[in-house]
């Protein structure tokens, strides 16, 4: 049987900077690492159906995980989008409100500062429509080091990197069952060829499930996990609408963070090609469907118009939707990443991701380098 040093289940973002990380440290230099992905390609779901924006680190309870990894993470993809010439633009975002909301951006300023993020500026009018003309808000709190990335490119230098030090790709291939073997685990997987699917078994002495949405599920599927200990995992997808034209924006511009913390607001953002699209909205959803309702236009109109008065609804057209693996159910308080290793868990070997939602792109390499520290 097929022994490798450790198991990644997961190719999206966040397997993929486990992997580079683990790869690029000491002791797991040359070990045999292999990355088991079950679609045909890396970063196919959460990964690349987001917003791609690199945050700051504003809206985290300060020394919650996403606080602090969305923080480290940050100045780490930086540091690597410059260092791997990764298309990426720190464009800095606007955090928009009329005058009855400045008692909440004041809130989320000093929360911004709790949580290291000290380069927020305050724009009143006329500096703000200056800034931006086709804004409708009297306030803003500006984040300079806000950006965007071309995620795809991201994860693809990730991939290049693992592999240059030795990790190996398995795409096509998913993890079934997970027994345990007296050292580590024997992992058994599916690998779809053509029409058929082959079984194939390895083993592994380290296993880190960073399956996204399907965390839940795999954790169900490995020995030895305390059921009553694994979370669940509650879809709440976004959609976003591109649109048409040129961008009325040359910032991203998000209005008030919703009062139901389930999102950040549909925001306006800017891709690398500087196409303008709005979204996320946030809909609990019970089975994972991309479909965008182009019906829903009308509603994302009408949440736009409150900054962007100028919005023509006819511009708006279906793009894409992502959908977020939350940990809090529709109503419940918001709730951290959960990084588990074999101390919480007690499972030796082990180490499961739950709940990796926004931050997660922008913190990836941070998970990674903690991740990384665990199992070393
Ligand atoms: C609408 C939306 C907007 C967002 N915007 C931002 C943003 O602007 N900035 C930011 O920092 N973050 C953002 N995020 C969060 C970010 O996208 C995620 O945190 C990140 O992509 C999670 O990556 P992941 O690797 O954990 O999950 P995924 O990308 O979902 O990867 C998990 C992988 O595991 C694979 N898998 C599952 N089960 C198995 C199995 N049994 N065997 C083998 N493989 C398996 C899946 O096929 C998948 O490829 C957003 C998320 C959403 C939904």
């Amino acid at each position: 049987m097929d022994k490798f040093a450790v198991c990644i289940a997961g190719a999206g973002v966040v397997g993929l900077a486990i992997a580079y990380k683990l790869a690029s440290s000491r002791q797991f230099q040359g070990k045999d690492i292999v990355v088991v992905e079950r679609e045909a390609s890396f970063g196919q779901h959460t990964s690349s159906r987001n917003s791609e924006v690199i945050h700051a680190g504003i809206y985290y309870p300060t020394g919650s995980l996403k606080a602090r990894l969305c923080v480290r993470g940050k100045a780490l993809l930086y540091d690597h989008c410059l260092r791997h010439s990764i298309a990426h633009r720190q464009l800095g975002k606007f955090i928009v409100a009329a005058a009855a909301g400045v008692p909440a951006l004041e809130s989320l300023a000093s929360l911004a500062f709790a949580n290291g993020v000290t380069d927020l500026v305050w724009f009143d009018d006329p500096q703000l429509h200056e800034q931006e003309p086709a804004l409708k808000a009297s306030h803003a709190l500006f984040s300079p080091s806000t950006g965007i990335i071309d995620s795809h490119e991201y994860m693809q230098s990730l991939l290049h990197l693992a592999q240059n030090r030795g990790v190996q790709f398995a795409p096509y291939t998913e993890i079934t069952a997970v027994n345990r073997a007296s050292v580590g685990f024997v992992v058994d997987t599916s690998i779809a060829s053509g029409t058929r699917c082959v079984r194939y078994q390895f083993g592994c002495d380290f296993l880190v499930n960073c399956a996204g949405l399907d965390a839940t599920a795999l954790a169900g599927k490995i020995d030895g996990v305390d059921r009553s200990t694994i979370p669940q995992t509650h879809f709440c997808k976004g959609d976003y609408f591109s649109y048409q034209g040129a961008s009325p924006f040359k910032h991203l511009i998000y209005p008030l963070p919703e009062a139901n913390t389930q999102g950040l607001g549909i925001h306006a953002t800017l891709d690398m090609a500087g196409q303008l699209r709005f979204g996320p909205d946030t809909e609990y959803i019970e089975k994972r469907n991309y479909h965008v309702d182009a019906s829903k236009s009308a509603g994302f109109a009408a949440a736009i118009a409150a900054y962007f008065p100028a919005i023509e609804v006819t511009k708006l057209q279906p793009a894409y939707s992502g959908i977020r693996p939350k940990l809090a159910a529709l109503g419940e308080p918001v709730a951290d990443f959960i990084i588990e290793g074999s101390a919480e868990n007690g499972v030796p070997g082990l180490v499961q991701l739950f709940g990796m939602e926004s931050p997660g792109l922008t913190a990836s390499l941070a998970i990674g380098e903690l991740v990384a520290g665990d199992i070393v």
